[in-house]
């Protein structure tokens, strides 16, 4: 028991200097491709089959993913990862395996789903 808690809290502490990590390449102004969004599942396995090879490398996967700092409106919904089926939201984490990085619930990518 004792152990399971001293890896999630290391886990936390972890995830808190990627996350600046991300925040400080979305605040320089990382170019990602935020367009076209992934509306159908060929176009999102597309996404999927380029990160993967990507899996080391968090400027690569946010590029691909299209990460943005803020909600992204399409088809009439804000598109954030708040609202996204793999976000977690006590770790604040993207637990798609392609992405595999902490994320903030205002943040969005075009892999967002429901
Ligand atoms: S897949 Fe969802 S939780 Fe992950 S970065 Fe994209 S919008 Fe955020």
């Amino acid at each position: 028991m004792t152990m399971e808690f001293r890896t999630v809290e290391a886990e936390t502490s972890g995830d808190d200097e990627r996350r600046l990590l991300v925040w400080k390449y979305l605040d320089v102004g990382l170019i990602t491709e935020v367009e076209p969004r992934a509306d159908t599942q060929q176009a999102a396995q597309d996404i999927l089959n380029r990160l993967k090879p990507e899996s080391n490398n968090v400027i690569a996967k946010m590029t691909i993913a299209g990460f943005y700092e803020a909600p992204v409106e399409h088809d009439g919904i804000d598109q954030s990862c708040e609202t996204c089926v793999y976000f977690q939201v006590h770790r604040r984490y993207c637990e798609l395996p392609e992405i595999d990085l902490p994320v903030e619930p205002h943040w969005s990518c075009r892999l967002w789903r429901i």
